[in-house]
């Protein structure tokens, strides 16, 4: 096992090491090196060494440098050294999370966790916090938590009696509500299409003066962290209007709930503490390794009833016990990377690396700017979406860019125009990486631009 691991570990290392100059995206070469893993079932059993081995030379080269410091698509973060490294740890702790029985060491971590991230993210002190695999499942657990809470008050047990005959719950949702919180509504049979959706203003965010009427029975969905420009819904104007009329609110902040870790960014969330429900990723902005995200609920018992399980052989003590706020029930302990980033960055390295962040895309939107390109966006946060023409020339230097391999960019129609979306949420990119991929990135969009006249 020792020797496995160190030559592993030094496999790994190498890997790490090797990002800087290697192409964004994997060779086509690489690519189809991958039909070398299309062998038989083995009948034998095989050395772990040469599984390793081949998994790292056959997988290594035709992996997405998400790791490295020049990829700027989706939401992507990278792995904190201390994360990464107390994934590993926690790997050959290999603790089942489920219970505090089966892992004290997990739990407690857990909590400590919990108490940082409340205060770092400006959430109120009591609440409670799933551990849980990404934003999808934490805008589930935390609509979970608003159906629970919506139909109790009705005298109506959700969990026990399902949706069938239940009383209707309305679901208001921003026009530009992201995917995965209509995948949760579906999930929980609201319903993705059986929402009113509320106009936007032209930055994506929710009009504050366009709510429809509400009452005890509505949940109203907001976005901090639009995934194209990055904009936050007005927190202020609206969840005063939602709690008067006794509805839930949920607020998905995927990325954007971490602006409040930044003292300059902060106050984009202001008012957002007030909100009943918010789910956000550890694994895009905290940069902790796939997969993990969090559910926070207000009211611990909401969530509590939504999730817990009871069974005679399993745990039922005083203790917080971590899959009672969870949709799953065995898990990895993800709380342990949460708590070594959050311990190793401190809080003023989660506030530098949000604004960082930040100012690196501010850097992109004034370089193409300056080159003479469109920026399409208020860039308020981490996300910029830059026009580089018409829509044909953009897809094209799009593709082109990700053909170059410096960095990679996505592309996205954004309000009727063909954009590129640049993201910068790894904790890795340096201003050396933003200069040399916009660099690249105007080099390759004059070189199309000339070809096309
Ligand atoms: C990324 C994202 C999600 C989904 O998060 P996953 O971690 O992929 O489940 C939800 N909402 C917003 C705004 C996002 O950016």
């Amino acid at each position: 096992m020792e020797n496995l691991l160190k030559s592993t570990a030094e496999r790994a290392a190498h890997y790490l090491e090797s990002l800087d100059e290697r192409s964004v995206t994997p060779t086509a070469e690489a690519l189809s090196h991958l039909s070398l893993f299309d062998e038989p079932f083995p009948d034998v059993p095989a050395d772990p060494e040469a599984v390793i081995a081949l998994l790292d030379e056959v997988g290594s080269p035709a992996t997405v440098t998400t790791a490295g410091s020049r990829y700027f698509g989706f939401v992507i973060g990278g792995s904190l050294p201390a994360a990464l490294a107390a994934n590993w740890i926690a790997g050959a702790w290999d603790q089942n999370a489920s219970f505090t029985t089966l892992s004290p060491v997990s739990a407690r971590l857990e909590q400590v966790a919990i108490r940082w991230l409340l205060d770092a993210l400006h959430l109120p002190a009591g609440c409670a916090v799933g551990f849980v695999t990404g934003a999808t499942q934490a805008n589930f657990a935390g609509l979970a938590a608003a159906r629970h809470a919506l139909l109790a008050r009705q005298g109506w047990d959700v969990e026990a009696q399902g949706l069938f005959g239940a009383p209707p719950i309305t679901v208001v949702v921003g026009e530009e509500v992201h995917v995965s919180l209509l995948k949760a509504l579906s999930m929980l049979g609201l319903g993705r299409e059986r929402v009113i959706r509320v106009p936007v203003d032209e930055q994506g965010r929710m009009r504050a003066d366009s709510l429809p009427p509400l009452d005890a029975h509505t949940i109203v969905c907001l976005q901090a962290g639009n995934v194209n420009s990055g904009a936050f819904d007005p927190m202020e104007a609206i969840i005063p209007q939602v709690k008067a009329a006794k509805a839930w609110v949920h607020v998905d902040g995927a990325f954007g709930l971490w602006a409040a870790a930044a003292p300059e960014r902060a106050s984009l969330v202001n008012g957002i503490e007030a909100a009943d429900s918010w789910a956000t990723d550890a694994h895009k902005w905290l940069n902790v390794p796939y997969d993990s995200g969090l559910v926070f609920v207000r009211e611990p018992q909401q969530l509590h009833a939504a999730m817990a399980v009871n069974a005679a052989y399993l745990a039922q003590g005083d203790a917080r016990e971590p899959s009672h706020y969870t949709p799953e029930l065995s898990q990895r302990a993800r709380g342990i990377e949460v708590w070594a980033a959050l311990r190793s960055l401190g809080r003023q390295g989660l506030a530098d690396l949000i604004e960082r962040t930040c100012r690196h895309a501010a850097r992109f939107a004034a370089g193409l700017q300056e080159a003479g390109y469109t920026i399409l966006n208020e860039v308020v946060l981490n996300q910029v979406l830059v026009s580089f023409g018409d829509a044909e020339t953009t897809r094209r230097v799009v593709a082109a860019i990700q053909q170059d391999g410096t960095c990679w960019c996505g592309g996205t129609v954004w309000h009727g125009q063909t954009a590129m979306r640049i993201s910068v949420s790894s904790w890795a990119t340096t201003e050396a990486d933003v200069e040399r991929s916009l660099e690249a990135m105007i080099r390759v969009a004059s070189m199309v631009r000339q070809a096309a006249l």
